[in-house]
């Protein structure tokens, strides 16, 4: 997979012409190699429906009086920069007009003023499939295209005349949504299923990627359906800064070649005339590279079909740097303590994305504990191994069914252990605990928000009870079980009748039960921390769950001084016999109403590292600087300081001859 790629957007308004007559070769050129660009995948059709060639199974924009798509392949090809091709498959302006039998219905409409601007979303359930299906085909047939990247799809709920005919074929009552999902499913696989027969039919083995915005944890199935994976990410597009690191140490794991998609863009898709700063661009390639991802950026070509330089020197501020870090950086594998198991990825709850006043998604709330505590993490799935891992995390919602039960009994026998929090560990219908933890449960904390007094330190407060936002479960200790921290009850929950002051009620230091209780198989903290953290981000939730790792994980693979916003990974390179330390760091603020923007990139002094390695070590030394530092190691400890480095700083540490050598 090539490390440097540029998403290319061309959604044209057949209002507009002539279109593409300010597009030459030679400034083509130029530009991708101002932004030492190796791969950009450009288009044969947009959103507005329209090819950018010359064409029989689609019509050619009526502004565009040559082949574009051909002379872009030609342009990049001559200069070894590879060309996947785009196709809007989800959306299609120019037939959703002609044939809105054929758009997506949705169960209760939303459609609001038929006047507002904007594209309609087609079922791939109806005769379009067949269309789109030849548009692609003339596409692999007919250009040298690098791969085919199809948008805007995915398993969708529809109640077009065609699904809703198709249920009731099968004797599927269409008010029924659980039975309707198979049927969904079984679109979407029918859909993937023949553009990959179509496309290989001529291009046996072409790169195929359907994109939907987000790979869904435990959806193998669904990922599988592409040859590779392009996580899409726009920091400031919606996404934030958090997105990637989630999506990215779930994608590492399913050992799929895979890309961080960012934009150049300062909102998101679409912005003409928009740019971000390039240290974020910097920043967010350098992300990519620490997670085992190659890059993407997307880019929107103007009509008139010229480069923008300014965009392209942006990109290359990022992409030199890419360009001579990369080979450091190519098929590595994550070396991770802990495994989080996602909530999403479980299925044993629908994420509540916020809309809850007092909480956020759990799993985001997890990452961003784990990136600032310098954890060494892999986000997985059900079907993971979690043998690999010291510690795995069950958070705020992973209720145990028999699956689970067995997986994680071999996981513990095995010498692991786990952090449970909130509902996790409870049995499905919620009687009781199914993992014993050394807790017995008493039902859901009748108060709400309540406080939480350790009885251990915390790194940066001092003793005090502290509020706990989110819901609690009432446990009380049981055989093996040792309380690290207590619940403190409020005088009352607030109420019209009984309420005090501005928010919620004060302590009133009455015992309300454990609040973290450790036990041999790990331990279990008694609210749904995570999602508070997703939500409030209140310091003593991370101090709690950080003590509560650390006492988990003695033996650290790595122990940093880096602060709250750095992020650091450990990537292996097994062919090339070395380990890749990384360390990143910017500190996104927010702008505007709802945009995060990093701007400055502060130098970082003092830096430590202490590594656990088994195997001996030869050399440590900065890369892509080539530059030699100075290390110990004693007892599979490597100890290390990194001199003055700014946003991201790679490590190498060697410990044999490379395969082949
Ligand atoms: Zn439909």
């Amino acid at each position: 997979m090539r490390m440097r790629q540029v998403h290319l957007d061309f959604h044209t308004s057949e209002a507009i012409h002539p279109i593409g007559t300010r597009f030459s070769k030679e400034q083509f050129q130029q530009a991708l190699k101002l932004g030492h660009v190796d791969s950009i995948t450009v288009f044969s059709k947009c959103h507005h429906g329209w090819a950018y060639h010359p064409s029989e199974a689609n019509v050619t924009h009526p502004g565009l009086s040559f082949d574009l798509l051909g002379a872009m392949i030609e342009a990049a090809h001559e200069i070894g920069v590879r060309t996947p091709v785009y196709l809007s498959a989800g959306l299609d302006e120019r037939l959703a007009v002609r044939h809105p039998e054929w758009l997506i219905r949705e169960r209760f409409s939303r459609e609001g003023d038929l006047f507002t601007p904007g594209y309609h979303q087609l079922c791939l359930n109806t005769p379009y499939l067949d269309i789109l299906l030849s548009q692609i085909e003339e596409v692999a047939a007919r250009y040298d295209a690098d791969g085919i990247f199809l948008d805007i799809v995915g398993v969708r709920e529809c109640y077009c005349a065609n699904c809703v005919a198709a249920a009731r074929e099968q004797g599927i009552d269409p008010r029924d949504k659980s039975a309707m999902r198979p049927l969904w499913e079984q679109t979407y696989a029918n859909y993937t299923s023949r553009v990959k027969e179509t496309v290989h039919r001529h291009k046996p083995g072409l790169p195929i990627f359907h994109n939907g915005g987000h790979i869904r944890r435990g959806r193998r199935d669904l990922a599988h359906m592409n040859s590779h994976l392009e996580l899409e990410s726009l920091p400031t597009g919606g996404w934030g800064y958090d997105h990637f690191p989630l999506s990215a140490r779930y994608a590492q794991t399913l050992g799929m070649p895979f890309l961080g998609m960012t934009g150049k863009f300062h909102t998101t898709w679409g912005e003409f005339g928009g740019y971000k700063h390039p240290n974020a661009l910097r920043y967010e390639a350098a992300l990519s590279l620490a997670n085992g991802a190659a890059c993407s950026i997307g880019d929107q070509l103007h009509p008139l079909g010229a480069m923008d330089e300014a965009t392209y020197r942006l990109i290359g501020a990022a992409y030199a740097e890419v360009e001579a870090k990369e080979a450091w950086c190519r098929d590595a594998v994550n070396v991770a303590d802990v495994a989080l198991l996602s909530v999403e990825a479980a299925g044993t709850h629908q994420a509540t994305g916020g809309h809850d006043s007092f909480t956020g998604d759990p799993d985001a709330g997890a990452v961003r504990m784990l990136l600032e505590g310098h954890i060494l993490f892999d986000v997985v799935d059900l079907e993971a191994d979690f043998s690999p891992y010291a510690v795995l995390i069950l958070p705020d919602r992973i209720r145990i069914n028999d699956a689970i039960l067995a997986k994680l009994a071999s996981f513990l026998a095995g010498g692991g252990r786990i952090l449970a929090t909130g509902e996790s560990g409870l049995k499905p219908d919620g009687s009781g605990f199914a993992l014993d933890l050394g807790v017995r449960h008493a039902g859901v904390n009748p108060f709400r928000p309540d406080y939480y007094h350790p009885q251990h330190p915390l790194a940066s407060l001092q003793e005090s009870a502290f509020i706990f936002y989110s819901e609690g479960q009432k446990v009380t200790l049981a055989e093996g079980g040792t309380e690290l921290g207590k619940r403190e009850n409020p005088y009352f929950n607030r109420d019209a009748f009984t309420f005090c002051s501005h928010q919620h009620t004060p302590n009133s230091g009455e015992y309300g039960g454990p609040g973290m209780v450790e036990h041999a198989n790990g331990i279990y903290i008694a609210w749904n921390v995570f999602e508070d953290y997703a939500s409030k981000g209140s310091l003593v939730l991370k101090e709690t769950v950080l003590y509560a790792l650390n006492r988990l994980l003695p033996e650290k693979t790595l122990r940093t001084n880096l602060p709250a916003q750095g992020v650091t990974t450990v990537q292996h390179q097994p062919d090339q016999k070395r380990y890749v330390h990384h360390s990143l760091y910017a500190s996104p603020v927010k702008r505007g109403r709802n945009i995060e923007v990093i701007e400055d990139l502060l130098p970082i002094r003092g830096t430590t590292a202490e590594l656990r390695i088994s195997e001996p070590v030869t050399g440590v030394y900065l890369v892509p600087q080539m530059t030699p530092i100075d290390f110990r190691q004693q007892n599979g400890l490597v100890t290390y300081e990194l001199p003055e480095w700014q946003c991201h700083q790679m490590v190498v540490l060697d410990y044999g001859q490379p395969e082949g050598n």
